[in-house]
């Protein structure tokens, strides 16, 4: 079993772009996506496309979710971007496609399972909504009431910081595991990082590739500029958008 985990791709078609090729070079048919397909980024409907096309199973996120209904807890500049994004959602293209679009986002399910494997866009709790950061480590609360809804193993995005956290409230980043990580007996959460928006000051793109039971975290390089630019250019997309995409944060 070979299988691609993307998530947090944010309408950034060049990040999607490089990873799915990068996919395709290691001959891997699978694709699982964990959600927030859209906001933030220039091309929504063009990422939107990619995925309905190559991903098997697709997670609701958050901003998907904003898109298509009424968005909650956005900041200014996010919420400015769900406004954008749903009009292009709403006005790209042929009145098929824009259905067909639309059906997609509005049939995503909140979770998935594969056995002894949950997929989430948040958390095993709050599966659209609750962020999972490295520093949760420390509250044992929240970790032990995280884990004890897990079977296994849980696969999940929404922070952008990909790593691996253990039930002995460890958390380890890509770097610290030389980006690979075997899968056990034991119960873990696995971030997978984000395709279009890493916040871990790394800004290559971030997706997990799990085959059997090994893990492997895989960085991949893409014109920031080209996106940014992009960025720039749309009113309703704050700079800022874009210049976080350089520095990865
Ligand atoms: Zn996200």
């Amino acid at each position: 079993m070979k299988r691609a985990l993307i998530s947090d791709i944010h309408a950034n078609l060049e990040a999607l772009s490089a990873v799915l090729a990068d996919i395709r070079n290691q001959e891997i048919r699978e694709i699982y996506c964990l959600g927030d397909i859209v906001g933030y980024g220039p091309n929504p409907c063009e990422c939107l496309d990619q995925v309905i096309r190559h991903s098997q199973v697709t997670i609701l996120g958050n901003h998907d979710q904003a898109a298509l209904f009424d968005p909650d807890g956005f900041n200014p500049v996010a919420l400015q971007a769900v406004y954008w994004t749903r009009e292009q959602l709403e006005g790209r293209g042929d009145s098929s496609r824009i259905h067909k679009r639309w059906d997609y986002l509005g049939e995503l399910p909140r979770t998935h399972n594969d056995g002894n494997s949950l997929y989430v866009h948040g958390s095993a709790r709050e599966p659209t909504n609750e962020y999972v950061f490295p520093e949760d480590v420390y509250n044992q609360r929240k970790m032990d009431a995280l884990f004890s809804r897990i079977d296994r193993y849980c696969f999940q995005g929404h922070t952008h910081i990909p790593g691996v956290f253990t039930t002995d409230r460890e958390f380890h980043s890509p770097e610290e595991i030389s980006y690979q990580y075997r899968l056990g007996t034991d119960c873990i959460m696995v971030n997978v990082g984000s395709v279009g928006q890493p916040r871990d000051n790394d800004p290559r793109a971030c997706y997990v590739i799990q085959e059997d039971d090994v893990l492997t975290f895989r960085r991949v390089e893409y014109d920031v500029n080209v996106t940014a630019d992009k960025i720039y250019a749309i009113n309703d997309l704050d700079n800022m958008l874009g210049d976080r995409l350089k520095s990865g944060r």
